[in-house]
């Protein structure tokens, strides 16, 4: 199997749960406590995508949370290949914090493949967003997921679904 790298970075209001998502990802492990992350922290995990026969290893950059970008923080985005958004759907002022990022990243880098997080599905009963909410933010990302770092719902699946959008955009050339 071919192994290729790609970078990756995770955006997104403060405390919708970015940090939370990557270390479910990456250890598999869940905290309550709120530390919040200065300025970026970077893990790696590699996933495999038979269908492509490749492992893609993705070096994640969980950038810290903001709703407007300055220069330090574009400078982190340089050179991604895909990003995941992470809104709260307990607070849908993130979503909206969602979609003006996405609005701004791709002013100044171009489109890439992008993945919407709705986080913290397990408090589903205190949750404010409407299914057509939902489907309209499918206009703007390439797919919407709802998940939950504390469970574990879904989170692989969009990790894994940003992999293979970054591979299908690459073969295109
Ligand atoms: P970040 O600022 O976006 O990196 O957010 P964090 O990952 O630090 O999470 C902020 C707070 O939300 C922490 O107290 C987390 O424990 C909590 N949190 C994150 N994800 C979830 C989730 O899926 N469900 C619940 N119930 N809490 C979450
Ligand atoms: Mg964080």
């Amino acid at each position: 199997m071919t192994s290729i790298t790609s970078k990756i970075c995770v955006v997104g209001d403060f405390a919708v749960g970015k940090t939370s998502v990557v270390e479910r990802f990456v250890n598999n492990h869940f905290s309550d406590k709120y530390l919040t992350t200065v300025g970026v922290k970077i893990d790696t995990k590699e996933v495999t995508l038979p269908q492509y026969e490749l492992t893609r290893k993705l070096v994640i950059w969980d950038v810290a949370g903001t709703d407007r970008f300055g220069a330090v923080e574009y400078a982190y985005l340089r050179g991604a290949s895909g990003y995941l958004f992470v809104a709260d759907g307990t607070r849908p002022v993130t979503l909206k914090a969602a979609h003006d990022l996405h609005d701004q990243i791709s002013q100044r880098y171009g489109a890439a493949p992008s993945v919407l997080l709705i986080n913290k599905h397990d408090l589903s009963t205190q949750w404010d967003v409407s299914p057509a909410r939902i489907e309209s933010l499918g206009d703007t990302h390439d797919e919407v997921y709802l998940t939950s770092a504390k469970t574990g719902e879904n989170v692989e699946a969009a990790l894994s679904r940003l992999a293979e959008l970054i591979t299908d955009r690459e073969l295109k050339g």
